[in-house]
């Protein structure tokens, strides 16, 4: 794995796309992802993304932005999202794993979230697959008092392995630890099938989901969901194949479908933007 340290710019980005219906700016303190070969990176809708890519294998660079940007730019970000009429929310992070490996070393995620306490969004949205947000589950749960935020944990379904993936980032067991922890202080909790993988046991995976506290779940299938109107970034990876040999029909947006039904009997459900956007019934 390379690790660039890297001067940005900006580490605010303005959104476009399916994000704009979600929050105003994202904000990702890498660029890459440390957890690129583990599960979540074979079919991870940014491998195909050759901007931030930049020509290299994904999962095999991190870049680290290491100045202090959050600070730097958030009274203009923040005003250029009230002369819009919207919010200034932020999303962290769509491209990359606020709480990967790198930040132990590096801490960024650590220092934007410190820099919130100073001057909060009006709302935010922590995303990751990993429990290692617990290490700053303080800091998280002081920010919650200024701003709105919600913590959305990835867990595509209740397996951790599918057979032909490599290991996941972090056990669903794990994770579902993270949310119980997050859960029990009160902060808003979010899991995120997405994209959702063939489950074992439904009802079972989401009353354990509910059990340990899940404010809602975000079902989102790799059609329709990778930025492409028919799942074609994802069908160049070897994911599809994978779900297909586990269970043929979850490769279908009918079991999308069906899963939601099933999730709609334990927690409020989401599907795909909207659902990333707050919205549940
Ligand atoms: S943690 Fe997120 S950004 Fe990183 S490889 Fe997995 S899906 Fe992609």
């Amino acid at each position: 794995m390379q690790i660039n340290p890297i001067q940005n710019k900006s580490i605010l980005t303005r959104t476009t796309g399916y994000l704009k219906s979600v929050c105003s700016h994202s904000l990702n303190p890498y660029r890459g992802c440390g957890f690129g070969n583990s599960s979540c990176g074979q079919g991870c809708y940014v491998r195909s993304n050759t901007w931030i890519t930049r020509g290299r294998e994904w999962g095999s660079f991190v870049d680290v932005k290491i100045n202090d940007l959050y600070s730097k730019t958030v009274d203009r970000e923040k005003s250029w999202a009230h002369r819009q009429s919207m919010p200034f929310s932020i999303f962290m992070s769509s491209s990359t794993d606020p709480w990967q490996p790198a930040e132990k070393n590096y801490r960024i995620t650590r220092k934007a979230l410190q820099a919130m306490r100073i001057t909060p969004p009006d709302e935010i949205i922590l995303q990751t697959h990993s429990s290692t947000i617990l290490e700053d589950i303080d800091l998280i749960d002081e920010l919650c008092r200024s701003c709105k935020l919600r913590v959305h944990i990835s867990i595509e379904g209740d397996r951790d392995r599918l057979p032909g993936l490599p290991p996941p980032p972090c056990s669903v067991a794990s994770r579902i630890r993270a949310l119980e922890q997050l859960s029990s202080r009160g902060i808003f909790t979010v899991i995120c099938l997405s994209p959702l993988h063939p489950l074992k046991d439904a009802d079972l995976f989401f009353r354990r989901l509910k059990s340990a506290g899940a404010s809602a779940v975000i079902i989102d299938h790799f059609i329709l969901g990778d930025g492409s109107s028919d799942g074609s970034r994802t069908q160049k990876t070897s994911l599809p194949a994978i779900m297909k040999n586990v269970m043929p029909e979850s490769i279908h947006l009918s079991y999308r479908d069906k899963v939601i039904d099933i999730a709609r009997n334990y927690l409020p459900t989401g599907v795909s933007a909207a659902g990333f956007a707050g919205n549940y019934s």
